[in-house]
């Protein structure tokens, strides 16, 4: 009984596979703009770019600004060239043979195997390999080509420079943090700092959620000094050395207001 099995599965294989059409490619990934949510990034197009459907990202005092994974996939390369080529470059595998490269990194922030989705920071930007100043240098791959870059489906603009702003993460981008004062409520602000109108407050112990951060006027609370300012609502600012949100700085993948 098993051997008659196995043939007839065999014999409906053959035939599933020769009335089967060549399957089609697999459809792309689809890509987000590889820096967080909110972000407004210049990006750069140029037929003499090694490869050249490469994208050069800019903005300004862009240096250490995070860069994120561009689509859901598995990093499978995070090398140093040194002081050639890519230099400090990270590669995501999203399957289907498609992969995207991020060079010219300052720093990692993943491992060699490590499942990334939508707005993980992989790393930051810098001017590492044969780099002339701070951008990141953004590729897609189909089977090792380099093919034209496409966010949300759209194509980059090939040639010229273009503003892209970034969907990445969006969905997931809230954070989220508990007031400490010590007793105190804390005043909410209309705007990133003290000298913004107080619009009420929140009680010390209170679980707020963050839409988004932002720089503001210096305060000096219960965790140290910061000019980082919490966004929980429409209107509604509070100053962030008095939330604990487990982060010194930024919260990573919560976007800048
Ligand atoms: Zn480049």
């Amino acid at each position: 009984m098993r051997k008659r099995w196995i043939s007839l599965l065999a014999t409906g294989l053959l035939v599933a596979g020769f009335l089967t059409p060549a399957s089609p490619a697999m459809a792309a990934p689809t890509f987000r703009v590889p820096f967080p949510c909110g972000q407004s990034w210049s990006g750069q197009t140029r037929s003499d770019h090694s490869p050249a459907y490469a994208v050069d990202f800019n903005r300004t005092d862009d240096l250490g600004d995070p860069v994120v994974a561009s689509a859901p996939g598995t990093v499978d390369r995070v090398t140093n060239l040194g002081n050639t080529s890519y230099g400090k470059y990270v590669r995501i595998n999203h399957g289907g043979g498609y992969s995207t490269y991020y060079a010219h990194l300052n720093g990692f922030n993943v491992s060699v195997g490590q499942t990334v989705g939508y707005g993980k920071v992989i790393g930051w930007v810098g001017s590492t390999g044969g780099s002339t100043g701070p951008h990141l240098h953004y590729e897609q791959r189909l089977n090792g080509s380099d093919i034209q870059v496409r966010f949300n489906g759209s194509l980059a603009l090939y040639w010229g420079t273009k503003s892209y702003s970034s969907g990445n993460g969006c969905s997931s981008g809230a954070g989220s943090g508990t007031v400490d004062t010590s007793g105190t409520p804390l005043t909410v602000r209309s705007g990133p700092g003290t000298g913004y109108a107080s619009v009420g407050t929140v009680a010390d112990g209170a679980k707020v959620t963050i839409a988004c951060q932002t720089s503001g006027t210096s305060v000096t609370g219960t965790y140290g000094t910061s000019t980082i300012w919490d966004r929980i609502g429409s209107g509604r600012f509070i100053a962030d050395a008095y939330v604990y949100t487990g982060y010194d700085g930024y919260i990573p993948n919560v976007p800048r207001c």
